[in-house]
């Protein structure tokens, strides 16, 4: 008698959290980094999926049919815009109902080359920006939801103070001579502009540009005469460029840091808040001395 009525227990548990995803908002961000910003607002009043997933390389992504059918079947899309989802218009078509919200609304693009630079989640002001917009997004699709969605806003955006202060204070630490990096692709010109460290990168705002062998030697030359301490990886490009740029300069190999895509849950940046720690301790303990 005992083991059954656990058996039916079993069987009421197993429905119940069905019936509750059911009733969750559902979300589509583009890629992992939003998606992460809507989980944190959203907490678990949404079901959140991402286009373009971790360890994923956004400028060049492939839309496939599984994507057009989740964005078909969704209230609610939210993308970076700044002409980073370049693949977007051909998915559009096929959107359905759902409202597009652009993250960076009201945040002043810096001009790269003839557009504008899309990585503006860098500077950690701006990801204030971006979850405000989102934290509205959700409340204008659901707002039976608000009072959670203004609670667990609220809570994040303290969370991103704190590691705004985090960023100024490590900086702060390292020699100004200092603050020069090599970086693949220019996805750092917002964290520069906010927090004061200067990046080099071979490849332009987006990693579908193959640099030229002029402009691999001119990395080298200001590598040598500008003594660039250390160069770093990304975890969404081919790390051969880096690895003989810094065979022929002797600069030395910083590590990773992670610039449009967070890593899978085991990885060292599965969340925004991890990815810019993981970036900050590898560059300070890069440019230390
Ligand atoms: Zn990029």
């Amino acid at each position: 008698m005992r083991r059954l009525s656990g058996l039916v227990l079993l069987a009421l548990m197993a429905i119940a959290p069905r019936a509750q995803a059911d009733d969750r908002l559902n979300v589509v961000a583009s890629f992992s980094i939003l998606g992460d910003f809507v989980r944190n607002v959203g907490g678990d009043r949404v079901n959140v999926t991402t286009l373009v997933g971790s360890d994923s390389d956004a400028h060049v992504y492939e839309p496939t049919p599984a994507d057009a059918k989740r964005i078909a079947d969704t209230k609610l899309v939210i993308i970076n815009g700044l002409g980073l989802e370049s693949w977007l218009p051909r998915l559009v078509k096929s959107a359905g109902k759902a409202i597009i919200v652009t993250a960076t609304s009201g945040i002043a693009p810096l001009k790269l080359g003839s557009g504008a630079d899309p990585h503006a989640w860098q500077s950690v002001v701006n990801a204030k920006t971006y979850v405000t917009n989102i934290r509205d997004a959700l409340i204008a699709a659901d707002s039976a939801d608000a009072e959670a969605f203004r609670a667990n806003a609220q809570n994040y955006l303290a969370k991103l103070d704190a590691l705004d202060r985090e960023v100024r204070e490590a900086v702060g630490k390292i020699p100004a001579a200092h603050r020069k990096v090599i970086s693949t692709h220019r996805a750092f010109g917002y964290f520069a502009a906010a927090y004061g460290i200067e990046f080099v990168a071979p490849l332009g705002v987006s990693t579908e540009s193959e640099p030229s062998a002029r402009d691999v030697a001119g990395i080298i030359t200001q590598i040598k005469q500008a003594k660039i301490p250390a160069i770093f990886l990304e975890n969404i490009s081919d790390p051969r460029l880096i690895q003989r740029i810094a065979a022929d300069t002797g600069a030395r190999i910083g590590g990773t840091l992670y610039s449009d895509s967070l890593t899978a849950e085991k990885g060292e940046a599965p969340t925004y808040i991890d990815m810019v720690r993981h970036n900050i301790k590898a560059l300070t303990s890069a440019l230390a001395d």
